[in-house]
């Protein structure tokens, strides 16, 4: 049962049609199902994915189909809400964050936790949702997800900030997967927002030394932020980060930048037994050293979005552990999407993350 009615049958998104094709315009407000929450949208932050997804680069997979509406790093307040959705707690008023992935609850990586490679993905009729990317996104004036998909912030937290929720939450599993020790040395290959979250969570976790490697006014802010930098156009960043470090490499690094070169140099760039994560996904084969791999015993792990890292992330972002705040470099309307879509694909004024409002 609905405690509060939706006030209007229609709202403004923002329509994919075809590749590169898209328009706002009025749609109908979805209605929530027993265990989902109807959201009045606050905040959408533009991602990499988001710009992939409106260029048809995974077409026939985000989205199958088209009319789609994208968008899936979001904040905003509950209207309406199941009934056990409210059972939960998700009551009108509620504030929430946002993510993509929501398990279909019972397949077997699922119940072990790890939902975000549940079985049985794509199958809506056996409950799984991936928002935004498969499934419905947020770039409207109200948005349905299950409530496995939405997590409550504190009052203080402004919404825009709480966009960010869920790409630090990828940031943290990310460091999460090789783990971070007390005193590492910490490489983030990549400088975009998820590169910098990276390095914010790697010291948030007890990183000593964090380097950002990368170029251009986005690693200026790294290092405005307080990280070592290494600009990729001064030379060979391996030869840099390892003179950086004695020589011997660094502990952990994450690849964020996900190109054929990128991911190999992260490999290169750790010590002996060092660990390396990849949360970019290349575009094309890329050759890395597996002598070193294998002679130097080095972990590697593949990091697919998030999961379990919402309610770990919101705590640490609300009492400044990790200034995602300082990402934020532009706010745009809903209405304004091209401009703003050209802002953060053209790094305009050193665009990082960019905030859609509608
Ligand atoms: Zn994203
Ligand atoms: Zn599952």
């Amino acid at each position: 049962m609905s405690a509060v009615a939706a006030p209007a049958k229609t709202m403004q998104a923002l329509v994919l049609t075809a590749p590169h094709e898209f328009e706002i315009r009025g749609v109908p407000i979805p209605r929530p199902g027993p265990n989902e929450v109807l959201a009045r949208v606050r905040a959408i932050a533009i991602c990499g994915t988001d710009a992939e997804i409106i260029e048809g680069t995974f077409k026939g997979r985000w989205p199958r189909s088209y009319p789609f509406i994208p968008g899936h790093e979001w904040s905003g307040d509950v209207v309406d809400a199941g009934e056990i959705a409210q059972g939960y707690g998700f009551v009108p008023g509620t504030r929430v964050a946002g993510t993509s992935h929501s398990g279909c609850g019972y397949c077997r990586m699922c119940r072990t936790g790890r939902y975000n490679l549940c079985f049985n993905y794509g199958r809506e009729d056996l409950g799984h949702r991936q928002y935004g990317h498969y499934t419905q996104g947020a770039y409207a004036d109200y948005v349905v997800h299950t409530i496995k998909a939405v997590f409550p912030i504190p009052e203080r937290m402004p919404f825009d900030v709480a966009a960010l929720c869920d790409t630090a939450s990828i940031a943290l599993h990310s460091v999460k997967r090789p783990g971070i020790e007390p005193g590492d040395v910490f490489v983030a290959v990549g400088s975009g927002g998820m590169g910098v979250l990276t390095a914010m969570c790697a010291r948030a976790l007890g990183a000593a030394r964090c380097i950002v490697v990368g170029g251009g006014k986005r690693l200026a802010r790294a290092k405005e932020l307080g990280f070592e930098t290494v600009d990729y156009h001064d030379g060979d960043p391996v030869a840099r980060v390892r003179g950086l470090t004695g020589d011997r490499g660094a502990d952990v690094a994450v690849d964020s930048a996900g190109t054929k070169d990128s991911v190999g140099q992260a490999i290169r760039m750790v010590r002996k037994g060092g660990r390396v994560a990849f949360t970019g996904i290349p575009k094309e084969p890329s050759s890395v050293d597996f002598q070193k791999i294998v002679l130097e015993e080095i972990d590697l792990y593949g990091v697919r979005a998030n999961r379990n890292t919402m309610e770990e992330v919101i705590p640490l972002m609300a009492d400044g552990r990790i200034p995602a705040e300082r990402l934020i470099t532009h706010h745009f309307k809903l209405s304004d999407f091209r401009e703003a879509l050209r802002t953060f694909n053209e790094r305009i004024d050193g665009a990082l993350k960019v905030i859609v409002e509608p």
